[in-house]
């Protein structure tokens, strides 16, 4: 179980397609690694002594993707015996199966600290596969606030640490530095008020005074502090005092036309839009959050508010590959595939404070996943994982895949590809010519199919200019 901490001495990644994570991409490069740093990048092939070549022509490689907001799961954990058993067992295989996934970075928010130390410790050591694991530890709230009196109503050890409670900013100072010290890497913390999903729960929300002393004695000892909320009025109350991210944003009305968009990008906070829990929850109307969610992040994207990934999902309890999911919907909501990818990566790593990885460039870390194709051209290639790397070692190499042929010649409606989204404020975009490549119709045993080439894949793309 210890074989993936067994570095490889030296691996070149040969001409292949590059994501850099910042927004520009790389065509025909050899990355060579070495010592779990990416050494350099370059159009010459690289060909060190002893190094593993792995040609990867026609692949991408993206920087490993960061999800900054999970939680483990402990929802069903009821004394610290059955917490030991969850962090020796089933959580190990579950982080397992996100590094097979390609997250190398997850970001726990809300989640009992002891636990997460323990089994920090254990992937430090290399006893299984997992992403990074950096950790909020428990949220703070209100007393009878989320999640005390939602996901732990009943469930008193759930309750005693998930959330630390707190109704005066003395308490509040100390309990930030009480977590710090018991490292944690950020703070977060609960504001909402009002009625809870369609039980109509009753919230209590955090004094405003609190929730900005909580930001002040974060920021002093060096924390960031990121912020749960619901409603516009809630964000409204903590963007001038330098929250650094916003989990789920607005998602009980729409957004569209407020002031609170330009406010909200002036101050720089993250947005957090977790849509993939949004299409879990219903609201109090009864419909699920998605709806709302997904057209308040359409604004705020517009609007110029850094969007970040996360998918707010619960490790062990959910599907491993909720990030690829949340991905897809980040783009069908409006955002387009490189600002989406920046979101999973650089921008994802700058939030977290990490400066040592998510950007495939010299000197960074080598956490890197390999694709069969480019996301870029359709976001769902996320999930067509050749390899991942984490930390300069091949830690999954996928089964052999599907022949090409019969990859090709997939339906219509399984290749639904869009032609040159606009982008944003990128230093280079993958292409600027306006080819629209012809449908082929073709046959797959005995049924014809209409082939739909991707725009990177046509003939006429390839030939252009000539
Ligand atoms: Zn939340
Ligand atoms: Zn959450
Ligand atoms: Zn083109």
């Amino acid at each position: 179980m210890k074989a993936h901490r067994v570095r490889d001495h030296a691996l070149v990644l040969r001409n292949v397609h590059v994501f850099t994570g910042r927004g520009n991409t790389l065509d025909g490069v050899d990355v060579l690694v070495r010592e779990g740093l990416i050494r350099e990048s370059s159009r010459t092939r690289l060909d060190p002594r002893g190094a593993r070549v792995i040609e990867a022509a026609g692949k991408t490689l993206v920087p490993g993707l960061i999800d900054t907001h999970v939680h483990l799961d402990f929802l069903s954990v009821r004394n610290g015996i059955h917490g030991w058993f969850q962090t020796r067992f089933a959580l190990p295989r579950a982080l397992e199966e996100l590094t097979r996934n390609g997250v190398t970075t997850v970001r726990s928010m809300a989640d009992p600290l002891a636990p997460v130390n323990r089994l920090r410790k254990r992937v430090l050591r290399g006893s299984f596969a997992s992403p990074e694991i950096l950790s909020a530890g428990p949220a703070l709230t209100a007393p009878g606030g989320h999640p005390t009196s939602t996901l732990a109503k009943d469930n008193p050890w759930l309750r005693k640490h998930i959330a630390v409670t707190l109704d005066d900013p003395e308490a509040a100072r100390a309990a930030v530095r009480r977590l710090h010290t018991a490292g944690a890497d950020l703070i977060k913390f609960v504001y909402q008020g009002g009625l809870y999903g369609p039980d109509r729960i009753r919230l209590r929300k955090l004094d405003h005074t609190i929730a900005l002393t909580i930001i002040e004695e974060a920021h002093r000892i060096g924390l960031p502090v990121s912020a749960h909320t619901h409603c516009q009025e809630d964000v409204d109350a903590l963007l001038s005092n330098g929250i650094d991210s916003i989990e789920h944003g607005v998602i009980e009305h729409e957004l569209r036309g407020t002031e609170t968009l330009q406010t909200w990008r002036l101050a720089g906070a993250r947005l957090v839009p977790t849509l993939s829990i949004a299409a879990l929850f219903p609201g109090p109307s009864g419909g699920l959050y998605i709806d709302t969610a997904r057209k308040n992040l359409a604004c705020a994207y517009e609007a110029g508010i850094s969007v970040v990934a996360g998918t707010d999902s619960m490790i062990g309890a959910m599907p491993p590959n909720t990030l690829h999911d949340e991905l897809r919907r980040m783009v069908h909501a409006g955002m387009c595939e490189f600002d989406t990818l920046r979101a999973a990566t650089a921008d994802a790593a700058d939030l977290l404070g990490l400066r040592d990885r998510a950007v495939i460039e010299p000197g960074r870390r080598a956490d890197m996943v390999l694709l069969r194709s480019d996301p870029l051209e359709r976001i769902e290639n996320i999930a067509d994982i050749d390899l991942v790397v984490q930390d300069g070692t091949v830690i999954y190499h996928a089964p052999d895949p599907a022949p090409a042929q019969a990859r090709l010649l997939q339906p219509i409606w399984t290749s639904g590809h869009r032609l040159h989204r606009p982008h944003r404020d990128h230093r280079s975009v993958p292409c600027d010519c306006a080819v629209r490549p012809k449908p082929l119709l073709r046959t797959w045993g005995a049924q014809p199919v209409l082939f739909r080439p991707t725009h990177w894949d046509s003939a006429a793309h390839r030939n252009r200019g000539r």
